[in-house]
Order: structure tokens, then C-alpha cells, then sequence
């Protein structure tokens, strides 16, 4: 679009530039016609005029001797004698001043003429002869002065009609070529807009069908059009926002199926056992019916679990999860925390060991979410890890980051490598190996949110058949 408006704009810098070339030049003539050739035109003529009124004088003196014509004859060839050195100053062709430098010998011829006369005769009537001779060789002289004239008015009256005509030659180039290059540049300017709305209007249009389909939930292919760059970079922006939805969508219904699961499986387990004791089927074995029991209790609470988590994580993305914070003891949390977990614990007969370093300062947290933490990361570590297996949960000052850090090991299966960076995402489950450990897979989203929330961080460590490490920090101050 650049490119085409810059054609456009040489385009008409360069006609600007030609027109205001001729039209210097065609000043140039004009002032040239007014300044020089109509002004030699009017001397030749009045300079003519003088010649004859000269010539009159001059016989009037030589027929009646009288002073005052012989006065008005030298005005006037006084005049006479300053037009032709005006004309030599106004003349250019090489014509005009040949003519002219013949008039100014004849002149001179006529000068020599008249001096001889006065030195003869003085103001005195000239004798017939002399006078005949005499008047013979001025009408020679002035005959040729008056030709000579004639033709240099015609030359220059040539030359002015000449530029004259030439003037109006450069007009009408410069009225064709402002004409042609106006109607090319108006046509220009129609294709180029018509060239650059197509280019635009096009991907627009596909850009729109395929934003209508992705409104009525079709993500589809990705979109590739021509276009311009700016366009193009949309369109790829377009494309991203496609794949990403599309990637959302798929998350979406296999969380949707997952949870299904999650939350089928108690309920399931709970409608069997309850129907089990309806029907009386363990009613002489009270050891078994107390099982039952045990195992509707433990769904129920897998199950108020699940709610819980998914409800927090509502609040989470709706930014409605709030905190009250207070300056509380760590070491005080964290044992509240395994005391829950004991049953569990127990269960599986595994071990847990505690390495709280004495002197840690308090913290600023909100009690209930740091237990919640704790609670989410104890419960990994329990599930994740076989029979028998122990867990180490530790707490130290970092003075250098002057942070408080928490971390729970388990010695269970770990994580793939390629897993880890994934672990804290919402929906994730590493899922491989483990298929029949249940989950929401959004514990450690929830736990990332609100370590995040203290101005701490979480990372993990892990080693696959190895167990794991998850470590958190809260700030001191
Ligand atoms: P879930 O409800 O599935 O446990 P989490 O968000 O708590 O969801 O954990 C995400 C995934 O991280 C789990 O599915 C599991 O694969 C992996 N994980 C978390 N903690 C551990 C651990 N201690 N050992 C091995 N894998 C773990």
C-alpha cells in the first residue's frame, strides 16, 4: 500500500516538475516578446517615421533656408540617432544586427553628407546643381537606411510572431500533458484504491466467515490468505486464537470426562455398599457391614474433597478467592496438616518424618489456605507413593531470599521430566502409569495460585521411580 502510494505521488512530483519547466519557459518568451520585440517593433516604426520627417525638414531648410527648420531637422535626427543605438542594444539575432550595423554605415554616410553640405554652404540656400546632387545622394542613403529598416521590422516582426507562436505551442503541451497526466493519475488512483480494498476487502470477508464459525463453536483449519503483511500478521493472530480455543475445547471435554469419573466413582461405590446393607446381604456379619461403612464414609469424604477443590478453583478464576492474612507459626501448620493425614498414613503403613528447624520466624499467611497447601501436597505424596514408603516434610529459613521454605519428599514413582513443567497446570494429570489413581488434576493449580498469592513460589524436584520434592517459600517480611 506504501509502495502504491508512493507511485502515485512520484507520478504527480514528476508532472509538477515539467509543468513548472514550461511554464518558467513559456514566461521567459512572453517577457521576452513584451520586453524586447514589440519594443524593437515600435522604435523601427517611429524611427521610420523620423526618417521621412527628416528627409521633410531638411528639404524645407534647403528650399526656404530658414533656421528653424534646419533646428527641427536636428531634433529629429538627433532622435533619429538615439533609436538606432537603442535598437543595437535591444537587438539579439544575428540578422537583426547585420541590418542594423548596414543602417548605422549608411547613417554615418548621411552624417558625412550633411557636414560636407554645411561646410560649403553653410546656413545659405544651395545653387540648383548642388542642391539636385545633393538631395540625389540623400534619397540614395535614406533610400537605403528606409530598406534596410523595413527589413529588420519584418525580421522582427518574424521573430515576436515566431516566440508568439511558440508560446502558444508550449501552452497547449502544457494543457495536453495536464490534462493526460490528470486523467492517468485520477485512473491510477481508482485502481490503486480499488487493487488495495480488493486486497484487504478479501481477507476481511474470510476473516469474518471464519470468526462466525468459530462463534457457532467450528474452530476448523487454520486460515491461510493472501494479504497484505498487516493483514497476514491478523490473520496469523487469528489463527493462534483458533488453535489455542481448539486446544481449550479438547481440555474442556476431557476434563468434563474426567470429572464425570472422579465424581461417578464414589457415587457408584457409595450406591453399591448402601445397597448392599439395604438387602441385608453381610446381616450376620457385622465386621463386614462395619467395612461398608468405612467405605461409604471414605467415598463421602473423596467426594466432598472433589466438590471442594472444584469450587475453590471456581473462585479461583473468578479472582473471588479471598485471604486473611496474620503472622502465624509455620511449624504449628504443618503438624495440624500430618495430623490429618495420619489415618491415611497409617493405612498404607508408611512413614513420615518431620525436620522443622528450630528458630524459624513467623510468617504472614492466611492460616486455613497454607493448611489447605500443605494438606493438597501431603495427599500427592501419599497417593503417588506405594506401601511403606516414606515422607519427609521439612521447613528452613533461606536467609538469603529471607523466606521461609516448606518441602514435602516422597520416595514414590516421580514424574516424567517432560511432566514437570506441566504438574502445576489447570487439568493436568500425568496420567501414564497411574491410571488407576484418582484425581482432579487441579490440587496443584490451586496450590500454585495461593503460594503465589503470599508472594512465594513452588517448584518441584522429581525423579521418575525415585520419588518427588515439592517445595514452597513464603516471604518473611
Ligand atoms: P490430581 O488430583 O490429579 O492429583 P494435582 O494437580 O494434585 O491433581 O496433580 C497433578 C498431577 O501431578 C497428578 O495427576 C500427578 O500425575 C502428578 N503428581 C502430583 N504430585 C505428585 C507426587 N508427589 N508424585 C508423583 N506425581 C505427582
Amino acid at each position: 500500500m506504501i509502495i502504491n502510494n508512493f507511485l502515485i505521488i512520484l507520478l504527480i512530483s514528476i508532472i509538477s516538475i515539467y509543468t513548472i519547466i514550461y511554464l518558467n519557459n513559456l514566461n521567459g518568451l512572453i517577457e521576452s516578446v513584451i520586453k524586447r520585440d514589440s519594443r524593437i517593433i515600435k522604435i523601427i516604426e517611429t524611427a521610420l517615421d523620423d526618417l521621412y520627417s527628416m528627409n521633410a525638414a531638411d528639404d524645407k531648410y534647403i528650399i526656404s533656408g530658414d533656421p528653424d527648420y534646419f533646428l527641427q531637422f536636428g531634433q529629429i535626427r538627433n532622435e533619429f540617432h538615439q533609436k538606432i543605438k537603442k535598437l543595437s542594444s535591444l537587438t539579439d539575432t544575428g540578422a537583426q544586427s547585420n541590418l542594423l550595423t548596414d543602417v548605422e554605415k549608411n547613417y554615418d554616410q548621411y552624417s558625412t553628407l550633411l557636414k560636407e553640405r554645411m561646410l560649403n554652404r553653410g546656413s545659405l540656400k544651395l545653387p540648383e546643381k548642388i542642391r539636385r546632387t545633393y538631395i540625389n545622394k540623400r534619397e540614395e542613403i535614406t533610400g537605403n537606411i528606409d530598406r534596410r529598416m523595413r527589413n529588420l521590422l519584418i525580421i522582427s516582426t518574424e521573430e515576436r510572431d515566431r516566440k508568439l507562436q511558440l508560446s502558444r505551442d508550449m501552452v497547449a503541451r502544457i494543457f495536453n500533458v495536464s490534462v493526460i497526466s490528470g486523467i492517468i493519475v485520477v485512473f491510477l488512483v481508482f485502481f490503486i484504491t480499488y487493487i488495495n480494498a480488493r486486497k484487504i476487502n478479501f481477507p476481511i470477508k474470510l476473516l469474518r466467515e471464519k470468526t462466525k464459525e468459530v462463534a457457532s463453536g467450528k474452530f476448523g483449519d487454520v486460515l491461510k490468505i493472501p494479504a497484505p503483511p498487516e493483514i497476514r500478521e491478523l490473520a496469523n493472530a487469528f489463527n493462534v486464537m483458533c488453535d489455542r480455543l481448539k486446544e481449550l475445547d479438547q481440555m474442556k471435554i476431557d476434563y468434563i470426562n474426567h470429572l464425570s469419573h472422579e465424581l461417578r466413582t464414589p457415587l457408584t461405590v457409595i450406591k453399591e455398599a448402601s445397597l448392599m446393607l439395604e438387602q441385608g446381604v453381610f446381616s450376620r456379619l457385622p465386621e463386614k457391614q462395619e467395612e461398608l461403612f468405612k467405605v461409604i464414609n471414605e467415598e463421602c469424604e473423596r467426594l466432598i474433597s472433589s466438590v471442594n477443590r472444584i469450587l475453590d478453583f471456581s473462585r479461583m478464576e473468578a479472582g473471588d478467592m479471598y485471604f486473611s492474612f496474620q503472622h502465624a507459626d509455620i511449624g504449628a501448620v504443618i503438624e495440624k496438616s500430618i495430623v490429618k493425614l495420619f489415618p491415611l498414613i497409617r493405612n498404607k503403613k508408611m512413614n513420615i518424618i518431620k525436620e522443622i528447624s528450630p528458630n524459624i520466624p513467623a510468617v504472614r499467611m492466611d492460616i486455613e489456605r497454607i493448611a489447605e497447601v500443605l494438606e493438597n501436597l501431603l495427599s500427592n505424596a501419599w497417593k503417588y507413593t506405594q506401601e511403606r514408603g516414606t515422607i519427609t516434610v521439612s521447613a528452613v529459613h533461606n536467609s538469603a531470599k529471607d523466606a521461609v521454605e516448606i518441602s514435602i519428599k516422597d520416595n514414590g514413582m516421580g514424574i516424567p521430566e517432560d511432566g514437570l513443567q506441566q504438574v502445576f497446570d489447570k487439568f493436568k494429570r500425568v496420567d501414564d502409569r497411574r491410571g488407576a489413581i484418582r484425581g482432579t488434576g487441579l490440587g496443584l493449580a490451586i496450590v500454585r495460585h495461593i503460594v503465589n498469592a503470599h508472594g512465594g513460589e513452588i517448584w518441584v524436584k522429581s525423579k521418575i521411580g525415585e520419588g518427588s520434592t515439592f517445595t514452597f517459600s513464603l516471604p518473611v517480611s
